[in-house]
Formats: structure tokens, C-alpha cells, sequence
């Protein structure tokens, strides 16, 4: 029986994906070959390539003036890459603090240019997110940078500040297709694919063409997202098994309504877990602000880190992977990703009001 994966990333993938993968790695639809071992200058690679961006087109419904490839290195090599190439001297970069991986990514970016921390909700442990309708770029901002969904801390915005002429950068690694979102909205997109589309190994770029304009130019090949532009995506090697599985991810998010029955899908779900949080007179207890909860990551608390313990110890026995909290954070974690099917959600639900029960 397969296992309940509430991991936070990498995390669960559709069984259909699965399935799919596994009849066709070695024969790629009886081409003889299997899509891994074939080369990414050829017509098999390329035609699945082509077809993979062409859905997540229309999945987000992506403007055609915008550049979608994917890259190596993580979300965590972009925290490096943006300011590398827009954070030029003279002009700052703004950063909302929301929690470890915004911050990662304004610390990364301080090492190269002058960053604003516009917000830090350092005092409040990252639990609550600024108002969007607040926020105002820096007079000689370069981008303003945000975390659409802190994947440790449980925070996510659900709407977006409008930043008029100054490039507006989100990190959705942990909710993209979670939700329908106005891409035009933002001049960069970008995440790890290892949450809600697909294995460890690619990095989805979504970026405006004209952002090209306002870039270093004088960079080393990899770092220089122009040359990525140019060669869409295919200047290197770029993960094939990562973007192969992704496809099928795509496809599997298409047939079961896309972007929007994702997110009644996410709305479902969610409010499965928080019912029982908002239920519970002082046993369960989010610490984030309401307005700002994460569908995807949701984060909890008991009265003790004892019966934290015993409620990982339980769940573990009874399927329930993952639910242990981020090591910084510590308590409990629920990642709720696409792919989660929601007869697992229920199956936790019923564990949490039992636990409960005869821990209460
Ligand atoms: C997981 C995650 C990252 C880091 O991704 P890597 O691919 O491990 O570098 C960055 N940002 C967010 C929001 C994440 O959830």
C-alpha cells in the first residue's frame, strides 16, 4: 500500500505520473529508446520539450512576451542569480522578509548589491505577511522581491502588491499551479519543480523578455539568464528526467481542471485540517495569522513537544509520512501539494481528531 506523503519537497507525485514513468523509461513510446538516454539536441527530447512548455502556457496562461525554460541548481541558485543579474550598482533591491527562504534569498542578494528589507517580521517569527495594498518600491528599485509561500513558516500571500514600473520577482516554488495567478503581474516567476510539478532537478524560469534589457550583460555563460533566454533553456544539458516527469505532471494537472481545480482542490483540502485547528478549544493551534494561511504547508502546534513527538511516532505507524515540522522551526507540518489525493487529507483529519481524543 502506498504510503500517505505529506514531505514538503521533495513531495508526492500523481500515481498516474508514476505509473507512466515506469512503463515508459525504458521504451519511450515504442521509439526504442528511453526519453533519459536520448540526446537534448534531438527530435524525441525536443518534441516532449516543446509540448511541456506549451501546457504550462496554457496552465497559467502565461503571456506570450515571457520566457518560460527551465535550469539546474535549485531555487537556491536563483537567490544568486537575480541580484547577479538586475541588482546593479546605484540601485537597491527590495526584499519582504516573510520567513527562511525569503530571507535566504535577500542575504544571498546583500552579498552582491544593496538590499531594503521593506518588511521583516523577525519579532512576530515570520507568522504574518505586509499588506500588499501598502507596499512601495524604493525610489531606485531594481525589483521587489517576494516569497509567495514560505514552505517552512505555513505564510502565504494571497494577493500581490502592485509595484507599477519596478519588476515585481516571486519564488512560488511550493504553491505554483496551486492557484490561478496573473502572470503578467510579474516580470520573473520562477521555482523549484520538486513541490507541486514534478521530481528533484529542474528550476521553472518564468521571466518577461524585456527584464533582458535591465540585466548585466557581463557575466559568466551559466549565470547570464540572457543566454538561457536565447537558447531556450537548451544552452547546457539541462535535467531531462526532471522536465520529462514534469510534462506528465502538467498533463495530469490539465486533466483534472488546471490551475483553478487545483485550487479547489487546495481550498478542500486545507479546510479539512484547519477545521479541526479552529475546532480544537487549545489541543491543536496554528501560530499564523489567518488571513495569511498556506494551503499548501500547514503548520501546527500541540501543548507539548513531548506529544509533538508522539503525534509524528503515531502518524509514522499508521502511514503518515512527513509531518514532522522543518528542524528550525520545530512542531508540525502538513504539506499539502497537488498531487496529495484527498482521501489522504481525510485519513489525517480522522487521525488528528482521534489523537485528540485520547491525548486531549
Ligand atoms: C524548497 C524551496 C526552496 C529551495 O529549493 P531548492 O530547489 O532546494 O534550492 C526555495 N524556496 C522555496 C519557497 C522552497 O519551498
Amino acid at each position: 500500500m502506498r504510503k500517505k506523503n505529506f514531505f514538503a519537497g521533495p513531495s508526492v507525485l500523481p500515481v498516474e505520473v508514476l505509473e507512466q514513468l515506469r512503463d515508459q523509461v525504458v521504451d519511450y513510446n515504442g521509439e526504442g529508446l528511453s526519453m533519459i538516454e536520448a540526446s537534448h539536441r534531438g527530435g524525441m527530447f525536443e518534441n516532449m520539450y516543446d509540448e511541456c512548455l506549451a501546457t504550462l502556457r496554457r496552465l497559467l496562461n502565461i503571456p506570450d512576451d515571457y520566457d518560460v525554460y527551465f535550469l539546474g541548481g535549485g531555487a537556491t541558485l536563483q537567490f544568486t542569480m537575480i541580484p547577479m543579474n538586475f541588482l546593479l550598482p546605484g540601485k537597491v533591491a527590495d526584499y519582504a522578509k516573510t520567513g527562511s527562504w525569503a530571507n535566504k534569498a535577500a542575504s544571498d542578494a546583500a552579498k552582491i548589491g544593496k538590499v531594503n528589507a521593506f518588511f521583516d517580521d523577525k519579532e512576530g517569527n515570520y507568522t504574518t505577511l505586509p499588506d500588499p495594498k501598502s507596499i512601495k518600491p524604493s525610489e531606485d528599485s531594481a525589483y521587489l522581491y517576494l516569497c509567495s509561500n514560505e514552505t517552512i513558516g505555513g505564510i502565504e500571500w494571497q494577493e500581490f502588491p502592485d509595484t507599477g514600473d519596478v519588476p515585481l520577482i516571486a519564488d512560488m516554488s511550493s504553491d505554483i499551479l496551486s492557484r490561478p495567478v496573473d502572470v503578467s503581474k510579474f516580470s520573473m516567476i520562477y521555482g523549484g519543480v520538486q513541490k507541486n510539478l514534478g521530481p528533484a532537478g529542474a528550476t521553472l524560469i518564468i521571466m518577461k523578455h524585456s527584464m533582458l534589457d535591465r540585466r548585466n550583460e557581463n557575466l559568466t555563460a551559466y549565470m547570464d539568464y540572457g543566454l538561457h533566454a536565447k537558447n531556450k533553456g537548451l544552452y547546457n544539458t539541462p535535467p531531462v528526467f526532471s522536465i520529462w516527469a514534469v510534462k506528465l505532471v502538467l498533463d495530469w494537472v490539465e486533466k483534472n481542471g488546471g490551475a483553478e481545480g487545483m485550487l479547489k482542490r487546495a481550498k478542500e483540502k486545507s479546510a479539512l485540517i484547519y477545521d479541526v485547528i479552529d475546532s480544537s478549544s487549545s489541543f491543536y493551534r496554528s501560530p499564523v495569522d489567518k488571513r495569511y494561511r498556506s494551503r499548501m504547508n500547514i503548520v501546527f502546534r500541540l501543548p507539548s513537544e513531548d506529544l509533538e513527538k508522539k503525534f509524528v511516532e503515531e502518524s509514522t505507524k499508521e502511514g503518515m509520512l512527513g509531518l514532522k515540522g522543518h528542524r528550525s522551526v520545530g512542531g508540525l507540518r502538513a504539506s499539502l501539494y497537488n498531487a496529495l489525493p484527498y482521501e489522504d487529507v481525510v485519513a489525517l483529519r480522522d487521525f488528528m481528531v482521534e489523537f485528540e481524543r485520547k491525548n486531549g
